[in-house]
């Protein structure tokens, strides 16, 4: 190993905590694609019920709820998709559905921020969805809150307000994978580690986004995401 570093490492994306002055350091980013039949049909998709399918974000793609943003850049058609968030704090690996929810730490609201004609553009030349998908700040997450502070998860509401507008409005049992299943399909291709994240996909009402506006997502028991977008750079 080297004895020290060129540069300073890069800073560590750390994702607050609901009511606690300690942070959760983030790892990776996983996002699971066509979770929610409505969704997938408003996209002319259909739902893959054989198994989830995911993308990924980098970690560096974390932003604060409470940011205001540039609207980002290389795209025309940046569209918000409010998400229910797993944050992971135990290892798992080849775990059942039965043993999967063992792995959970928490819970958050976080929104998967898409420059939709960018991955539109991918899927017509059957490439990857990384432009489209994984950029700075395009994975906004709010403080997260522990599992122990949060009721059954098929019981809850999740929605999405732009500009007080409401535009996604669903419930978790919606999801057409549950948290368990997801857990153990991905843990068959992952060592999972404290610190990843699995955004769940998101609801029908998936929509564009304009400099000025103001998102507001919530899930019942959590605390809400909020997000601006500013002026482009
Ligand atoms: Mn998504």
């Amino acid at each position: 190993m080297p004895n020290d570093l060129i540069f300073a490492a890069p800073d560590l994306s750390v994702a607050a905590i609901a009511g606690s002055t300690s942070g959760f350091p983030v790892r990776r980013i996983f996002c699971v694609g066509r979770n929610y039949a409505a969704h997938a049909a408003e996209m002319g998709n259909e739902v893959d019920r054989e198994a989830p399918f995911y993308f990924t974000k980098s970690a560096h793609a974390l932003c604060a709820s409470g940011s205001t943003i540039a609207y980002p850049p290389g795209t025309q058609d940046c569209h918000y998709e409010m998400e229910f968030v797993v944050a992971v704090g135990q290892p798992a690996f080849r775990v059942t559905k039965g043993d999967a929810m063992a792995a959970v730490w928490g819970y958050g609201c976080g929104i998967d921020l898409t420059r939709r004609d960018l991955q539109g553009a991918a899927k017509d030349k059957r490439r990857p969805w990384d432009l489209g998908k994984d950029f700075e700040n395009s994975a906004i997450l709010a403080s997260l809150s522990p599992a122990a502070d949060f009721g059954e998860i098929d019981a809850q509401s999740i929605k999405l307000m732009r500009n007080g507008e409401t535009v996604q409005a669903a419930r978790l049992s919606d999801m057409v994978w549950s948290v368990p299943e997801i857990i153990a399909h991905l843990s068959g291709f992952y060592h999972l580690r404290p610190g990843d994240l699995i955004y769940t996909g998101t609801p029908a009402g998936v929509g564009p986004v304009q400099s000025g506006d103001v998102l507001q997502g919530a899930v019942d028991d959590l605390t809400p995401v909020e997000l601006s977008i500013g002026a482009r750079e």
